[in-house]
C-alpha cells in the first residue's frame, strides 16, 4: 500500500528528474524482490516495507526542497556553479582545431556513417588505447609493486603446475614458482591471446550490430550532430555521472543475479576465468553477458543523450572506468578516485579473487547498503593489520 502510494505520488510529477528517480528506484525494487523473495530470512512484506521506506526517505527530502523553491532549484544551482567555474577557466586552446575537425566530419560523411563507423572507431580506439598502459606495465619491473594480486597469483600458478606435473618432483615446482616470481608476469601470452580473440568476437559480432542501431536511435529522438549544440563540458560531466549511476544500479542487481548458483556456470563463469584481472579482460565475457549487463549502458543513453558527442563521451568514460577496475594495478594518484564513492581497482579485483561480494561496476553504495562488501572490508582490515605488524 505504502509502496503503491509512493509510486503514484512520483507518477504525478512530470519533470525528467522525477522520472529518473522513479525509474532508478523502481527498477532496483524489482531486482531486490527477485533476489530476496526466495530467501527464507526475508519475507515478501519485509522487502516491500524496506524498499518503500528507502524510496521515500531517499526521494522525499530532495523533492520537497524542489517544491518549496520552485522547479528543480538544486539542479539549477549545480549548473550555475559549473557555469561559474567554466567562466573562470581559460579558453580551451584546442577548440578551433576541434571545431574544424568536427566540421570536416559533418561535411564529408553521412549521419549514418558518423553514427555507425564513427561510434565503432571511437569504441575500438578508446578501448585499446586505455588497455595499453596496463599491457605495458607487465614489462616494467618498477610497476610490479602496484600489482594487486602478485603473490596470490604466483601461489595459484604453483598449485596448477603441481597438479599438471604429478610425476615431477617438488623441486621442479619450486623452480617454476621462483621463475614466475622473478619474471613477475602473471598475464601469460596465452591468456592475453585467448582474451583478445574473444574480444574481437564480442566487438564485431555482438556490439557492432548494436552500434548499427545508433543512427536509427539518433533519428528517432532527433539527437543533433552539429557543432553548435554540443553540450558544454559541465553538462557532459553531469550527464556521464547520471549515466554511471543508472548503469551501476543495473550492473549491481543483474551481476548479482548472474552469480546465482543455478545460472552462474552458463554465462558469468566466462568473465571469471581469470582470477587476477588485466585491462584487456574488461569486456571478456559470454556474449549473453555482453547483452545483459550492456543494457545498463543503453538505459543511461535513453535518459540523458542530447547530442551524438555525448554518446561518445559516455562510451569513453565507461570504457575508462571498466578498464581501470580490471587493470590489476592500483596506481597512486589515479584521478578516477576523485569521483565520489568510486570503487576502483582493488574493489573489483577482490570480486574476481573472491567471487562473492563487490558486485557494483563503478560506485560502492549498493554493496555498502546491501552489505555485500562485508568480506571485502574484512579482507582489507586484515591486509591493514598485516602492514602495521
Ligand atoms: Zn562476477
Ligand atoms: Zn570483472
Amino acid at each position: 500500500m505504502l509502496l503503491n502510494s509512493v509510486i503514484l505520488w512520483q507518477l504525478c510529477s512530470f519533470d525528467i528528474f522525477h522520472y529518473f528517480l522513479f525509474f532508478f528506484y523502481g527498477s532496483s525494487a524489482v531486482f531486490i524482490i527477485i533476489l530476496y523473495v526466495p530467501s527464507e530470512s526475508c519475507t515478501c512484506n519485509q522487502v516491500f516495507l524496506f524498499f518503500s521506506l528507502f524510496l521515500h526517505t531517499c526521494t522525499h527530502p530532495a523533492l520537497s526542497i524542489m517544491e518549496v523553491n520552485g522547479t528543480a532549484d538544486i539542479l539549477s544551482s549545480a549548473y550555475l556553479a559549473a557555469e561559474y567555474l567554466d567562466a573562470a577557466l581559460p579558453e580551451n586552446p584546442f577548440q578551433p582545431s576541434m571545431k574544424h575537425a568536427w566540421g570536416y566530419m559533418l561535411d564529408n560523411y553521412t549521419k549514418f556513417q558518423i553514427a555507425t563507423w564513427g561510434s565503432l572507431i571511437v569504441h575500438e580506439f578508446i578501448y585499446f588505447l586505455f588497455c595499453l598502459p596496463g599491457f605495458l606495465f607487465q614489462f616494467m619491473p618498477f610497476m610490479q609493486k602496484y600489482k594487486i594480486q602478485q603473490v596470490g597469483l604466483v601461489v595459484k600458478i604453483f598449485f596448477s603446475v603441481s597438479k599438471m606435473t604429478y610425476l615431477l618432483t617438488d623441486l621442479l615446482c619450486v623452480c617454476v614458482c621462483v621463475c614466475v616470481c622473478v619474471q613477475d608476469k602473471p598475464e601469460t601470452w596465452e591468456k592475453q591471446w585467448t582474451c583478445f580473440k574473444m574480444l574481437l568476437f564480442n566487438h564485431f559480432c555482438i556490439q557492432l550490430p548494436l552500434i548499427c542501431g545508433t543512427y536509427y536511435f539518433t533519428e528517432f529522438f532527433n539527437i543533433p550532430y552539429d557543432w553548435d549544440s554540443i553540450p558544454r563540458w559541465p553538462y557532459v560531466l553531469a550527464q556521464c555521472f547520471g549515466c554511471a549511476v543508472v548503469e551501476d544500479t543495473w550492473h549491481y542487481f543483474l551481476h548479482r543475479l548472474l552469480h546465482h548458483r543455478r545460472i552462474y556456470k552458463y554465462i558469468h563463469k566466462v568473465h571469471h576465468e581469470f582470477t587476477a584481472p588485466f585491462g584487456m579482460q574488461a569486456e571478456y565475457a559470454h556474449p549473453a553477458e555482453t547483452l545483459i549487463l550492456g543494457a545498463g549502458f543503453f538505459i543511461g543513453i535513453m535518459l540523458f543523450c542530447n547530442h551524438v558527442f555525448f554518446l561518445w563521451a559516455w562510451v569513453s568514460f565507461r570504457l575508462l572506468e571498466t578498464i581501470d577496475v580490471h587493470s590489476g594495478y592500483d596506481i597512486p594518484l589515479n584521478p578516477l578516485h576523485l569521483i565520489p564513492f568510486y570503487g576502483g581497482t582493488r574493489f573489483h579485483d577482490f570480486h574476481h579473487m573472491n567471487f562473492v561480494g563487490n558486485y557494483s561496476s563503478t560506485f560502492t553504495w549498493w554493496d555498502k547498503l546491501l552489505k555485500t562488501d562485508n568480506q571485502y572490508n574484512k579482507y582489507m582490515q586484515k591486509q591493514g593489520d598485516k602492514k602495521e605488524q
